[in-house]
């Protein structure tokens, strides 16, 4: 594994949202959780980053790129928030140069675990759990891409997300929940059986079917919810005008 790897700390000038005082916040840029247990506990419950101003006593989290890596795991996480206008090809951009520079210091030849990029927080709290809990990303993705497909009417993909919810699924069923992008509240339940995932997993596990799930998901953003909207802008691209004014009916 790489050496000379250890939670970061460093120190960054940010505005408080409250009262807008210029604060100068020292913060988590790397966790290396197998080394500091706690700070996966700390980042799951919210506390990691989470600064108070003290000029207003406002207490909040600052959302800034955060590298999370689990080696006893193999799990290996950049979290790149869309925020302050970065883009989601800036976000893709300093992942590709990050992985240029981990290939660049392993020895050749030597295999590098495969490290997922995620945009937001509660994104990189679920992927944590979905890794741990030893399932595919890109099928749990592809599971969402359906769900979202199968329910245009109470599961709009551009106000609600899904998330996997590990704490309430069990032997035969994977727990989703609902959420509203905007309030953040949790609105509803969705569960998808273990044994069809496991069938998935079998179609999705090699050959054409990995084609299609690579093809699906090439990465390295893998989220279901965004190629449906994606999936859905080109579809609606290519209809003819006609059928635009039906879709809006
Ligand atoms: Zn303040």
């Amino acid at each position: 594994m790489v050496r000379g790897v250890m939670s970061q700390k460093s120190h960054h000038d940010i505005a408080c949202p409250g009262c807008g005082a210029e604060l100068c916040v020292e913060l988590y840029d790397s966790v290396l959780v197998d080394e500091e247990p706690g700070l996966r506990t700390d980042l799951l419950t919210g506390k990691l980053n989470r600064v108070v101003c003290d000029k207003c006593g406002k207490a909040f989290r600052v959302d800034q790129p955060l590298v999370y890596h689990d080696r006893e795991q193999e799990i290996f996480i950049h979290y790149h928030p869309l925020v302050g206008g970065v883009t989601m090809e800036a976000a893709v951009d300093a992942f590709n140069r990050a992985m240029a520079e981990l290939r660049r210091l392993v020895p050749a030849g030597m295999r590098l675990p495969e490290t997922h990029l995620v945009l937001e927080w509660s994104e990189l709290a679920e992927r944590i759990f979905v890794l741990e809990e030893g399932l595919e990303p890109r099928v749990v993705e592809h599971i969402k891409y359906m769900m979202f497909q199968q329910n245009p009417e109470k599961l709009d993909a551009s106000s609600k997300g899904l998330l996997f919810d590990a704490q309430d699924s069990t032997d035969e069923m994977l727990c989703f929940v609902v959420q509203d992008r905007a309030s953040r509240k949790l609105e509803a339940m969705l569960h998808f059986a273990r044994k069809d995932y496991e069938a998935l997993l079998n179609v999705f596990g090699e050959g054409q079917g990995l084609k299609l799930l690579m093809d699906q998901f090439p990465g390295p953003v893998v989220n279901g919810r965004l190629k449906f909207l994606q999936d859905r802008l080109m579809e609606k691209a290519e209809e003819p005008e006609g059928g635009r004014e039906e879709a809006k009916a």
